[in-house]
């Protein structure tokens, strides 16, 4: 979330970026919500400041009558006390709610628009291949090798979850041993995250839960949500934490479960693997000081193509417009792998994502720096980024692997793990 003094301070600022982000916000009742919270503030302060020191007169009155008189005054300043407080406390839950829905402010070069407008910066290291037969998707190809059973995963748990069998089971271990060692490599730390997590971290990540556009599965009767993503249990990992300016940058890369309720999205495109309720990602996050956010964020996205060029597989790199940033980025890339299988004639797939996200998880989430011999505590950096959602990292070797007779080569990167270099 924003600072709301920078917010009072820079509400044209914020509107227009709240316009360009294509988020409806109430910059100016913030604005005028903030000055009435501080008004009554100070009224209770003072009311607070003033029964003191009519009690202090209490032991001094002159008879019982003054007595009596002043505990009468103490009383009613007091209740005005109360009275100021309450109405601020609501204030102030009014004023959090409507920050919490204001977006982040926006890299200055950050294309403008929808999804649609996306601008394409880079490619990977290898070139989309043509085809002598006709192309398979990876249900298509999955299928028939026993790889994937989506009807015994309906039948267990319900639509969207899936078993997957044989050696997918392998290239789903061998896509994180190695998005795991390949980072180990650059210094990240690597930790197994809780697939839960309380209401006030989903919240400093900056989800909402159990509202009526959330993705999320809530746990009944209970403040427990499962991820959608490690991010939220990276972040929640440092939450209420004061680190040395010394310890920055901290990498962490946490392998979890994702769930997601996806509620609306079907079609072909989303179709197998694509867009299911769960999933497993290596996720990678860090911690900065502001002076390194931007620098970590070309690190993270410059990871995410070295990984997918170890796969030998094509993509593109897109800085993602200001319409599709959501609510915490302040800048995002994608990285979007062809695959060969999807839409009529193959498309680019989203496989990756990384966000440099600046201060707004973490003044939320309470994560702090200390510079050595300064006073006080400032808000470190937060950012993430995809290493390997597992099940659209296999979309694209599937279907950029896959041979005339219905086998799939495995790319050498994973071939120690999976222990051998073709799948059928
Ligand atoms: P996000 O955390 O939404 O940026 O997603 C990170 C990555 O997870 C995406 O780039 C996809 O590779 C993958 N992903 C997101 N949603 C799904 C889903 N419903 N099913 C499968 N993979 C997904």
């Amino acid at each position: 979330m924003l600072d709301r003094k920078f917010i009072v301070e820079h509400a044209d600022q914020v509107q227009a970026n709240c316009e360009r982000r294509g988020v409806s916000c109430e910059v100016q009742r913030i604005v005028s919500l903030e000055a009435q919270r501080k008004t009554l503030l100070t009224d209770s302060q003072e009311f607070n400041r003033l029964a003191n020191e009519v009690s202090k007169k209490i032991k001094s009155a002159k008879d019982n009558d003054e007595r009596q008189q002043f505990i009468a005054e103490g009383r009613d300043l007091r209740q005005k006390k109360d009275a100021a407080q309450k109405q601020h406390d609501e204030i102030d839950a009014e004023v959090l709610a409507l920050i919490s829905a204001i977006p982040n402010m926006t890299h200055p070069d950050v294309p403008s628009g929808g999804e649609e407008d996306a601008k394409e910066v880079g490619f990977g290291k290898t070139a989309v291949r043509t085809f002598d037969f006709a192309v398979k998707d990876h249900l298509e190809l999955a299928q028939p090798l026993d790889l994937v059973d989506f009807e015994a995963g309906a039948r267990v748990t319900g639509s969207g979850f899936y078993f997957l069998k044989n050696d997918a089971v392998l290239l789903d271990l061998a896509l994180q041993q190695f998005a795991i060692r390949h980072l180990m490599a650059k210094g990240f730390i690597p930790v197994t995250t809780p697939d839960l997590a309380t209401t006030s971290v989903l919240q400093g990540i900056g989800f909402t839960p159990r509202g009526p556009e959330t993705q999320i599965y809530s746990i009944e009767n209970s403040d427990l949500h499962l991820v959608g993503t490690a991010e939220i249990t990276l972040g929640g990992m440092y939450a209420d934490q004061t680190v040395d300016l010394e310890e920055l940058p901290i990498k962490l890369c946490g392998l979890s479960h994702c769930f997601r309720t996806e509620a609306g999205a079907a079609g072909r495109a989303s179709r197998g693997l694509y867009r299911v309720h769960q999933f497993t990602k290596v996720e990678m996050f860090a911690f900065t000081s502001p002076e390194q956010s931007d620098a970590m964020h070309e690190e993270l996205r410059q990871t995410e193509c070295e990984l997918f060029d170890a796969l030998e597989v094509p993509y593109r790199i897109v800085d993602t417009a200001s319409g599709d940033l959501g609510g915490p980025a302040y800048r995002k890339y994608d990285l979007e792998a062809w695959m060969p299988g999807r839409g009529e004639a193959g498309e680019w797939g989203e496989v990756t994502s990384t966000s440099n996200c600046t201060d707004y998880q973490a003044r939320r989430l309470n994560v702090r720096y200390k510079t050595k011999g300064e006073k006080g505590t400032n808000f470190v950096h937060t950012l993430n980024g995809t290493a390997f959602a597992t099940g659209r990292a296999m979309i694209a070797i599937i279907e950029n692997n896959q041979q005339a007779d219905g086998s799939i080569a495995v790319p050498k990167a994973l071939q120690p793990w999976v222990g051998k270099e073709k799948i059928g």
